[in-house]
């Protein structure tokens, strides 16, 4: 096949320990997934069906990454997420099989132009440019369930400047992993390559130029990014 001009290089995100990477296809994340950020963003903690939003393949960033502050915002936020990447395809996936569909875990941070969402939200827009704009989702390396299993608790952690603003156990997740690609599996067929941010616990707040955010989840290599002025 010829193209018009060089297709893009797939993006990617590490993995842990190996020279090899985990080549992207989508990111879709999940909002309000734990009760106390829900609160705190005004909704139901109850069990409403999770809904999901998405973010482009090369909003992803590695660790380390250095990001200017975003364009179009007063209000940047973090939000320290589990990565859920998918290594097989499949639709209408049951709960029961929907571990046998992850081929690891990260951890990531849902980058956000707070002001833009809210907006949105009071106009019914759409959150895309609140939530999918460039570099908005820094991922660490990726993890391998051969060696780290399938993490259904233990501490996620957000740190600015050394600072712990959020302090949550991934028990409290709402909608658990499975329960999450069991539901996304039924409104788009998922594929090898898909991301899934899980959502974020309470303590989301705002970072500014020459902040250094760092996701820390137990039993995965964290993720750090440094917030340097607008270009
Ligand atoms: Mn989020």
């Amino acid at each position: 096949m010829e193209f018009i001009f060089p297709p893009p290089a797939p993006a990617s995100v590490a993995i842990a320990n190996r020279s090899e990477r985990f080549p992207v296809r989508r990111v879709f994340c999940v909002g309000r997934n734990y009760a106390a950020h829900a609160i705190e963003m005004g909704g139901d903690p109850n069990r409403e069906p999770p809904f999901f939003f998405a973010k482009p393949a090369d909003a992803v960033v590695d660790s380390g990454a250095t990001i200017p502050y975003p364009p179009d915002t007063e209000n940047l936020h973090h939000e320290a997420e589990l990565v859920v990447a998918i290594g097989k395809g499949g639709r209408d996936i049951s709960v029961d099989d929907a571990h046998e569909y992850v081929w690891g875990y990260a951890a990531g941070n849902d980058l956000t132009r707070r002001d833009l969402q809210q907006v949105a939200k009071e106009t019914r827009r759409p959150w895309a440019m609140a939530k999918g704009f460039d570099h908005s989702a820094p991922i660490g390396p990726l993890h391998a369930v051969a060696d780290v299993g399938h993490p259904a608790r233990g501490a996620i952690k957000c740190l600015v400047n050394g600072e712990v603003r959020q302090d949550a156990d991934l028990a409290e997740l709402i909608w658990k992993v499975p329960e999450v690609v069991a539901f996304l599996s039924k409104t788009v067929t998922i594929a090898p390559g898909d991301l899934i941010l899980t959502g974020t616990p309470a303590g989301v707040g705002p970072l500014k130029p020459g902040d250094t955010c760092v996701v820390q989840i137990e039993g995965l290599t964290e993720v750090s990014t440094s917030i340097v002025p607008s270009r």
